[in-house]
């Protein structure tokens, strides 16, 4: 399928506010932006570990797929997120595997990235991300991610 590498990790939690420290205060993950992601009914906040990324999901939505996930599993790792180079070719591929996808169409996620998700019912109990990142530089800057805010 033309994995390039783990993309990031996306990991549930009740409240960002409260999440952040420990990831950038306590482990020193740079915090990158936060960014509302309005068709998933979260508030993310990025952090670099490295190459790969951490993706802190919050609620903003009490009937969305992160509410939902905190009500049934608790707070935790939530998915698993590979870049590919090609979705659609990823797609119709997973697709030919068996794997059940959430959606017939690659969707708008973070940062201008194209995404879809591959139900963990189709992958021994992994929530699968693909996501291919726009082309350009190495790393663009996203003119749609807002500052991230200071500490009230
Ligand atoms: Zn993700």
């Amino acid at each position: 399928m033309m994995i390039k590498k783990v993309d990031h990790l996306g990991v549930a939690v009740r409240d960002l506010a409260a999440a952040i420290p420990l990831y950038r205060d306590v482990l020193g993950l740079p915090l990158e932006k936060e960014e509302e992601i309005p068709t998933q009914g979260v508030r993310a906040a990025f952090l670099a570990a490295g190459e790969v990324h951490l993706e802190l999901l919050a609620p903003t939505d009490p009937e969305g797929p992160i509410a939902r996930f905190l009500a049934r599993r608790g707070e935790g790792i939530h998915h698993v997120a590979f870049a590919v180079e090609d979705i659609r070719e990823a797609m119709a591929r997973a697709r030919a595997a068996g794997l059940e996808l959430l959606s017939d169409e690659p969707r708008p996620g973070a940062g201008g990235a194209l995404v879809v998700f591959i139900h963990p019912r189709s992958t021994r109990g992994v929530l699968i991300e693909l996501v291919q990142r726009p082309r350009g530089p190495a790393h663009p800057p996203d003119p749609r991610a807002r500052e991230v805010e200071p500490e009230a």
